[in-house]
């Protein structure tokens, strides 16, 4: 049965990822030793090395490595997306090749799917895939792919042309980071975590017949697949820096005495930090819905969850961190109090991965039946 309230094992996961992060706090090595553990493949099948888990474990353990303020990036990439395509999706042979690899930490994936023209608008991608004997041959260009220098290989949505209808339809395929005609460009972004964000270019990149996941004709219903997943993970990244920023914050607020009593005890410093604790509550509710309904086999009702999570912890995190930052005074915007970088970091749960305007679009068409205005 499933349900919203904590089991045992959660909560002792939960308590064992926390002891792990703080012992744990330089990024160097981190991926590594969290795999070695098998927290980065908590969700993938046991018979591929993994912990036989679901997204629930999953978010749960990068929420609890941010809310200590090690947050690991590419987990809502690797294991997320790329780990559960291949699980659903993929050939025994890609199986077989990658999920041990990403479960132990060995090696990573990156995943592909914006583009410079379609960014919010992904039914406008325009990266193409034409077969050439048994190869296919990809061209197009992708900005803001996270990870790919670290990455083995990335997931690249592109599309393939229907020989009936002559339409275009999406596809994932696995590009190794040195194949020929694959190049990227790091993006000078205003972000100080570990992982960076790249521009690619592919110029008729050859890739063998199986370089292809799952289903030709199955296309949209496989990046569905990833892209819950990598909704609620982002989510979870939310929830975690949130938490992070509002225990700095509380533990000033206590200490911190410019009157006669702790700066905490003011009603204007106290309430906007329970506020912050309440939201980031209730969206990690609905994380949890949305995690349990995707590892239920609900992929329909996760969608509509998944996005909601995602909304409420963008949103969540957003504030908490303003709030923690206003709650140190001058000392919020110190280097030190490591704060100030956060006001960049927490945004970008807000944009990526779908704005905060395309889940609202979502929830008044899907949800509420209201009309496009798109
Ligand atoms: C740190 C970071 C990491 C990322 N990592 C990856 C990655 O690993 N792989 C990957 O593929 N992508 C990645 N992305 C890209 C991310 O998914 C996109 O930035 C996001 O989808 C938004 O697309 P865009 O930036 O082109 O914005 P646009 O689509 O240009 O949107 C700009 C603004 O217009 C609004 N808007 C657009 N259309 C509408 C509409 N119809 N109604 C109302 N408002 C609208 C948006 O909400 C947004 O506020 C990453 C981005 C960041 C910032």
């Amino acid at each position: 049965m499933t349900t919203l309230i904590e089991t045992d094992e959660h909560k002792a996961l939960r308590a064992a990822v926390t002891a792990f992060a703080k012992a744990h706090t330089e990024a160097d090595g981190l991926w590594q030793a969290a795999a070695k553990l098998g927290y980065i493949g908590v969700n993938l099948p046991e018979a591929y090395g993994g912990g036989g888990g679901g997204i629930t474990e999953l978010s749960l353990v990068l929420e609890e490595l941010g809310a200590a303020g090690n947050p690991l990036l590419m987990m809502i990439v690797s294991p997320a997306i790329c780990g559960t395509v291949i699980a659903r999706f993929g050939t025994d042979a890609q199986k077989g090749e990658w999920l041990p690899a990403l479960a132990d930490g060995s090696r990573l994936m990156a995943f592909g799917i914006t583009e410079p023209d379609a960014g919010s608008n992904s039914h406008r991608i325009t990266t193409t895939a034409r077969r050439d004997g048994t190869d296919w041959l990809l061209t197009g260009r992708k900005v803001f792919v996270s990870g790919v220098d670290i990455a083995d290989a990335t997931l690249i949505v592109g599309r393939t042309e229907d020989a009936r209808t002559g339409s275009l339809k999406p596809c994932l395929f696995i590009v190794p980071r040195d194949a020929p005609g694959f190049s990227r460009r790091k993006i000078d972004m205003e972000l100080d975590g570990a992982e960076k964000q790249f521009e690619l270019v592919l110029d008729d990149v050859r890739l063998p017949a199986e370089a292809l996941v799952g289903d030709e004709d199955a296309g949209l219903l496989q990046l569905f697949a990833g892209l819950n997943p990598e909704r609620i993970m982002t989510a979870a990244f939310a929830i975690g820096m949130g938490r992070y920023a509002l225990d700095k914050a509380v533990a000033y607020a206590r200490d911190r005495t410019v009157w006669k009593t702790p700066i905490g005890a003011h009603q204007a410093i106290a309430h906007p930090l329970a506020q912050a604790h309440i939201d980031l509550e209730l969206a990690r509710l609905m994380m949890q819905k949305a995690a349990q309904l995707y590892d239920a086999g609900d992929d329909v009702g996760a969608g509509e969850a998944a996005n909601m999570a995602k909304y409420a912890a963008g949103e969540a995190c957003v504030k908490a961190v303003d709030q923690a930052v206003h709650t140190l005074g001058g000392n919020g915007l110190t280097r030190e109090f490591g704060l100030a970088r956060l006001i960049t970091a927490s945004r970008v749960a807000r944009i990526a991965p779908v704005s905060r305007e395309m889940i609202l679009n979502y929830v008044s068409h899907q949800t509420l039946g209201l009309p496009k205005s798109y």
